[in-house]
């Protein structure tokens, strides 16, 4: 038997070691997942216990992230799968959900593009009872899309399309329409972390300037906005002046909202 609080530091060692960014965070992680034990740590662990955080500190010794080895990670408070082909939730994102608690209430409409995992449209629904829509092109993610929807009886339907056309639900219209749009720039794809490297290239890349689905899904979709209604586009932190520009050539009024660390992260477009 091996003490908690001596395995919680052997871990955070050995990813401290492995280059992970935040070790203390992860193992701490590891620890609740495997033993449902927090900190303080008290008492022993399991031989089993051992040994699915042995197998665990391997995989992400490799790099893969610590969310897929899991296969589950939370996001607004909700359980979502996770693994391979489908971008993690990032804290950031709630924002999103945020934004459309504001506006949102039983009986509105909205519509989510690149859904990826439907950690959007799903914390959407669920907060505000809204009838939601989601768009997911790739196959690994629509997947995990639909997986969600049903761990977590969401309102959301979900359709395997390309979110940049406009035409995909005929005359419905929208309270608002969120996106997080793949928006890593070329340059920013050449220096990303390793664990970032295990996501799919599809969910992060933007083009040269990371700007590619902006200038595509921001004009398709504008004419499908309720008479007062919205656009919320998460950004990357340098992108605001760029997608407002472009907001503002299809009409919309934009305002650039930031994130909690401070950071530029959604254009809201009236
Ligand atoms: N926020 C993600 C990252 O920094 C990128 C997600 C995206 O391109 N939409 O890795």
């Amino acid at each position: 038997m091996v003490s908690a609080s001596v395995k919680f530091r052997e871990i955070r060692q050995a990813l401290a070691a492995a280059g992970a960014f935040d070790a203390d965070f992860e193992a701490r992680e590891i620890i609740r997942e495997y033993t449902g034990r927090t900190l303080p740590l008290t008492g022993d662990i399991s031989p089993q216990e051992e040994r699915k955080i042995n197998e665990t500190v391997l995989r992400r010794k490799t790099g893969e992230p610590l969310q897929y080895i899991f296969g589950q990670w939370e996001f607004y408070g909700l359980p979502f799968y996770v693994g391979e082909g489908v971008l993690i939730p990032r804290p950031e994102t709630e924002l999103l959900v945020d934004i459309a608690a504001k506006r949102l209430h039983p009986g509105s409409t909205a519509l989510d593009l690149f859904s990826g995992s439907g950690c959007i449209p799903i914390s959407i629904s669920k907060k505000t009872g809204a009838e939601c829509y989601a768009v997911e092109l790739h196959d690994a993610a629509f997947g995990y899309l639909k997986r969600n929807i049903t761990l977590n009886s969401a309102n959301v339907t979900a359709l395997q399309a390309d979110a940049c056309d406009g035409a995909l639900f005929g005359d419905i219209r929208f309270d608002l329409i969120t996106a997080n749009p793949p928006y890593i720039t070329g340059e920013e794809m050449r220096e990303l972390p390793e664990n970032v490297r295990f996501e799919p290239e599809t969910a992060l890349y933007g083009g040269t300037d990371g700007l590619d689905f902006y200038r595509a899904f921001i004009p398709a979709w504008t004419g499908r906005l309720k008479e007062g209604g919205a656009m919320a586009a998460e950004i990357g932190e340098t992108q605001g002046a760029a997608v407002s520009g472009i907001m503002r050539n299809c009409g919309l009024e934009p305002e650039i909202i930031k994130d909690y660390a401070g950071l530029d992260r959604v254009v809201l477009g009236k």
